[in-house]
């Protein structure tokens, strides 16, 4: 589904990704795994369109996709649910979610609103309340919903768990499962690189715009390196 090829960025002089290649095939589940500044979200910053490509490409269903606005990305089928949230805190839940299907032409937003509610039930209870009004759990699943309410084939998820507790981060590693159990495939940066690595296909370790090591899920939870670098062991 993605296919990136020695791919290279920049933030002006400064060169923070040096060659990536990795691919995401459907229905995977992908984990990133990364020290803070390994550069995991410049990596799915560009691969959203968000952040420029220096060199290299980035292959989505077949087709090269680097000159793509970020919003044909969107309506092409890749979402990213962004590192710390980032929903409109002034606007309503309701209004966050709708502004997730905003690329959308077809009738069926009404029924994927309910879906989101189903999955999500506070935010129905909280459907009319402004966002910035949401525990941090909460502006999580919506920020998760908002990305849904795109349809996507891909969802680009950075940093979930970040700074939920315990309970909720079992929650959002259920509902990423729940997910690929739609058919949804998804490519995860998580600083919990033990949750993320035990839900994940396979995963990648990404060092200073690198990446050093790949294999299955299980295979990074049993190396040595990754086990002493990234899960405290
Ligand atoms: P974290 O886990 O802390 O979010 P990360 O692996 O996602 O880290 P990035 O946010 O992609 O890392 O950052 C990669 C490098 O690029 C870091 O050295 C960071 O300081 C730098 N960087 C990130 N954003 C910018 C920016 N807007 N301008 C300049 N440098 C940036």
């Amino acid at each position: 589904m993605l296919a990136i090829e020695k791919l290279a960025s920049r933030y002006g002089r400064i060169q923070v990704l040096h060659g990536i290649s990795l691919e995401v095939r459907t229905g995977e589940i992908v984990t990133l795994v990364g020290s803070n500044g390994a550069g995991k979200s410049t990596l799915l910053r560009a691969i959203s369109g968000i952040q420029p490509v220096a060199a290299g490409s980035i292959r989505f269903d077949d087709q090269v996709i680097d000159r793509w606005r970020p919003h044909q990305r969107v309506a092409r089928g890749i979402a990213q649910v962004p590192e710390g949230r980032q929903v409109f805190a002034p606007l309503t839940v309701e209004e966050n979610l709708r502004l997730g299907g905003i690329v959308r032409r077809d009738d069926a937003i009404e029924s994927d609103l309910d879906g989101i509610f189903a999955m999500f039930p506070v935010l129905a209870e909280r459907r009319r309340n402004a966002a910035g009004t949401l525990s941090g759990g909460q502006q999580q699943m919506l920020a998760i919903g908002r990305a849904l309410m795109a349809r996507p084939k891909l969802l680009l998820l950075d940093e979930p768990s970040m700074g939920l507790a315990p309970v909720l981060v079992e929650q959002i590693f259920g509902t990423i499962g729940d997910l690929k159990a739609r058919g949804i495939t998804v490519l995860l940066v998580e600083q919990n690189a033990n949750a993320a690595l035990a839900i994940a296909d396979r995963g990648y370790v990404i060092e200073t715009g690198r990446i050093v090591t790949t294999g299955t899920g299980k295979e990074l939870l049993s190396d040595e390196r990754v086990r002493s670098a990234y899960l405290g062991i």
